[in-house]
């Protein structure tokens, strides 16, 4: 049964369930958490490898991680280059804001040891 057929937490809020941004992931799955169809949910979207989406409180990372491992951090490499200069800003900036380096990774969907070693090379520069 499609999830907007019936009553349920994600009913109507579309965009907040297919968002891929950090901050309404975490409400979506948060919405997710006390739903009676949880675990029918995240059942079938882990069958039917649903590609977009939070699902039975799991976003589209954690269900690709569950799935196949790394799927997610291997596409994300393939197609993130951490050391353009805005995303070695973004690094900078949420690292200065006290963001953990699994969470920076996470917000800008490429891997930790990314995040590292872009703040290694900026430490450097900075040291040296
Ligand atoms: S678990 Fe989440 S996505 Fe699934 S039906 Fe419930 S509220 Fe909707």
């Amino acid at each position: 049964m499609h999830r907007e057929d019936r009553p349920f937490p994600c009913k109507g809020k579309h965009a907040l369930f297919f968002s891929e941004r950090s901050i309404d992931e975490r409400r979506a799955v948060a919405l997710c958490k006390p739903c009676p169809e949880r675990v029918a949910c995240l059942t079938g979207a882990r069958e039917r490898q649903e590609p977009y989406g939070t699902w039975g409180a799991e976003t589209k990372r954690q269900r690709f991680r569950a799935i196949n491992g790394r799927t997610i951090r291997k596409a994300a490499v393939d197609t993130v280059n951490p050391t353009t200069p805005a995303i070695k800003a973004d690094i900078v900036r949420l690292n200065e804001q006290g963001m953990s380096r699994l969470a920076i990774s996470q917000e800008l969907n490429i891997t930790k040891d990314q995040v590292i070693g872009v703040l290694r090379r900026m430490r450097g520069k900075t040291d040296g």
